[in-house]
């Protein structure tokens, strides 16, 4: 199986990368695409504005030349017409009337502001100018070859630009002819500077150039194109220029520059080779009619090809940043699904797993219930067999109970009865005082079942006295005076150090007067038949407490039997001596008391029974 779906699985990413991979150099494609179509559109967009600025500039530069040319064109017409000029056609080399039209000239030329003023005779010959003073002085020459002298006499006006043969200065002419009595006698010429109007252009970043019909410059805001031509100089070019001398001796060069229209329309000149881009151009010309010039405005297209690289770069760059976060939202959309996904993944397994364990706990705790209800099975057994234990227990002591006051009491009733019967047969033999002697034995015996009997009734009564505070020392002196003639009779002495004085407890004064006896004559009992016959009973209080010892001397409680000594009816004592009860009822007084009986063995031998009492508030305070 596993085989069968890696072999169905191989191909999908495959085909996925190759649809990527196709896809992406889809997109490049179109990209590629786009920014050509964005670069060519954002040219033309430039090169238009380009254009546009230079069709200003062109208006500028025209209507500048026009305004100029327009001044002047009427003038030779008017300064024809004085009377200087007129006199001197008529008398040429009189040298007075050349000297007046001179000076007349000028005058007129520095009024003006035209560069040259001057009157040419019929035959070409210059008879008076305004720079007659001048080393470059135009009279005497001959300048017929000009078309601004031969137009104006054959029309009447002549235009002509040139390059001043004798000044050797650019200059516009305008030429009027000069009639006197319906005569043509000569014309009147006024040559002005072009460089005026260069020097209006000198600050543009772009050139202007104005050319004449044969593509030579020759206005130009750049001095190095001046007198130079697009494309090659050829001969019929050249004579057609040496015709009219308009360049005089100025030598002639090429600009080695193509034309060429682009795509939109726009017409381009550049150079050849490596600097053909940055030495680029587009041209907007006009052509002037009047004046047969060609103004020419060249604008470096450096700046909006830049522009129209920057903005496709721009573009790209807006194009790239776009994929870019595309790609990193497609990445998040991708990262959140695949984490959704994994989310799923682990919320089904957390829940597989809850519904695993739901179901393991369900039967932990069906086992769990079974175990609890035989526990509550086994409880229940251990109950029944607990209060049957305790039903034997009490049984036992009863048994116990009985067979020791029946001890108790068989002997001395035993003994009554043979006391009775000896008295009964003493008194038949009139034996008075013996009768006498066994009657007051058998009173001895009643006395005795009498004190039984007093034990008893003290063992069942319930704790219901009111407890007070009693003087510790007054309970110890009583229980010694009780006690006077069994320690006189066994030589046993009784040492008391009830420590500081005014010891008082909490307690019933009979009562603890009772334990006191008690625990005195056990004490007896233990010392009568040893060799130390002494008994210490000491006092001390601390903490609200009052700890009454008593220590004797005699072999002391065996480690075994000290938890059960308290318990009523255990006695070691033998049968008529010891009833059992005295330490059993002495420890339920003490608790009653809110206190505790306790014992120990003394480390230097004998026993140690402690009483640990409530001490009343006076007794507190004498402790402190
Ligand atoms: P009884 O004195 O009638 O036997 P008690 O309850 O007073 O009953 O005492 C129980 C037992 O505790 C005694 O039989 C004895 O074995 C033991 N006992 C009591 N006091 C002492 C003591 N001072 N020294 C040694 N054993 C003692």
């Amino acid at each position: 199986m596993p085989a069968v779906q890696i072999a169905g699985m191989m191909p999908a990413p495959l085909s996925r990368t190759r649809l990527g991979w196709l896809a992406a150099l889809l997109a490049l494609i179109v990209l590629a695409g786009a920014s050509w179509l964005g670069h060519r559109h954002a040219l033309a967009r430039s090169f238009e504005e380009l254009s546009h600025r230079g069709q200003n500039t062109l208006n500028l530069a025209e209507s500048t030349i026009q305004g100029q040319l327009e001044r002047f064109e009427r003038l030779p017409e008017l300064l024809a017409d004085h009377r200087a000029i007129r006199s001197l056609l008529l008398a040429p080399r009189d040298p007075d009337l050349i000297m007046a039209a001179n000076t007349y000239l000028h005058d007129v030329a520095t009024l003006l502001g035209a560069s040259d003023a001057y009157v040419m005779y019929r035959d070409g010959e210059t008879l008076a100018a305004s720079n007659f003073d001048k080393p470059y002085s135009f009279i005497g020459g001959n300048f017929a070859f000009r078309p601004y002298f031969s137009d104006a006499m054959a029309e009447g006006h002549g235009r002509f630009y040139a390059l001043g043969t004798t000044s050797n200065q650019r200059g516009y002419y305008f030429g009027a002819a000069i009639d006197v009595a319906g005569q043509r006698l000569g014309v009147m010429v006024i040559k002005i500077d072009v460089d005026d109007l260069e020097r209006a252009w000198a600050s543009e970043d772009l050139r202007i150039i104005v050319t004449d019909p044969e593509d030579i410059i020759f206005l130009s805001n750049r001095p190095d194109w001046l007198f130079h031509a697009f494309g090659a100089l050829t001969p019929d070019r050249l004579a057609r220029s040496m015709e009219t001398r308009r360049y005089a001796d100025a030598t002639l060069g090429e600009i080695d520059f193509q034309t060429r229209s682009d795509r939109a329309g726009f017409r381009l000149l550049s150079g050849h080779g490596r600097d053909a881009v940055a030495s680029e151009y587009l041209v907007v010309q006009s052509f002037m009619p009047q004046a047969g010039w060609t103004v020419q405005v060249l604008l470096p297209t450096r700046a909006a090809r830049m522009q129209a690289a920057g903005f496709v770069a721009l573009a790209l760059l807006a194009a790239g940043s776009l994929a870019l976060i595309a790609l990193i939202l497609w990445q998040r959309r991708r990262q959140l699904a695949l984490r959704l996904e994994m989310e799923q993944a682990a919320k089904d397994d957390l829940e597989r797993r809850v519904i695993a364990r739901t179901t393991e706990l369900r039967a932990a705790n069906a086992a769990l219930q079974g175990e609890v209800s035989e526990r509550r099975a086994a409880e229940a057994e251990l109950r029944k067999t607990q209060t049957e234990l305790v039903q034997a227990g009490k049984l036992a002591a009863l048994g116990q109970m009985s067979a020791a006051l029946s001890h108790e009491f068989n002997q001395p009733l035993g003994a009554a009865r043979n006391y009775a019967e000896n008295a009964q047969l003493l008194l038949a033999q009139d034996r008075q005082t013996a009768a006498q002697e066994n009657i007051s034995r058998i009173l001895n015996m009643i006395d005795r079942l009498s004190r039984i009997s007093r034990h008893l009734r003290n063992f069942a009564r319930k704790p219901n006295q009111q407890l007070r505070e009693v003087a510790l020392a007054d309970a110890v002196q009583e229980a010694q005076e009780l006690l006077g003639w069994r320690l006189r009779k066994t030589g046993v002495t009784l040492e008391v150090d009830l420590g500081p004085p005014g010891l008082q407890v909490i307690a019933g004064p009979v009562r603890l007067q009772q334990v006191l006896v008690n625990l005195l004559s056990n004490a007896i009992d233990a010392v009568e038949a040893g060799e130390m016959r002494a008994l210490q009973l000491t006092a001390s209080a601390e903490a609200g407490r009052v700890r009454v010892t008593l220590r004797d001397h005699g072999p002391g409680v065996p480690e075994a039997l000290q938890p059960r000594i308290f318990d009523p009816f255990f006695s070691t004592k033998e049968v008529g001596k010891g009833l059992g009860l005295g330490l059993s009822i002495s420890y339920n007084i003490l608790r009653d008391f809110g206190g505790t009986l306790s014992v120990r063995n003394h480390p230097q031998g004998g026993a140690e029974f402690t009483l640990d009492l409530q001490a009343a508030a006076p007794t507190a305070e004498a402790a402190e």
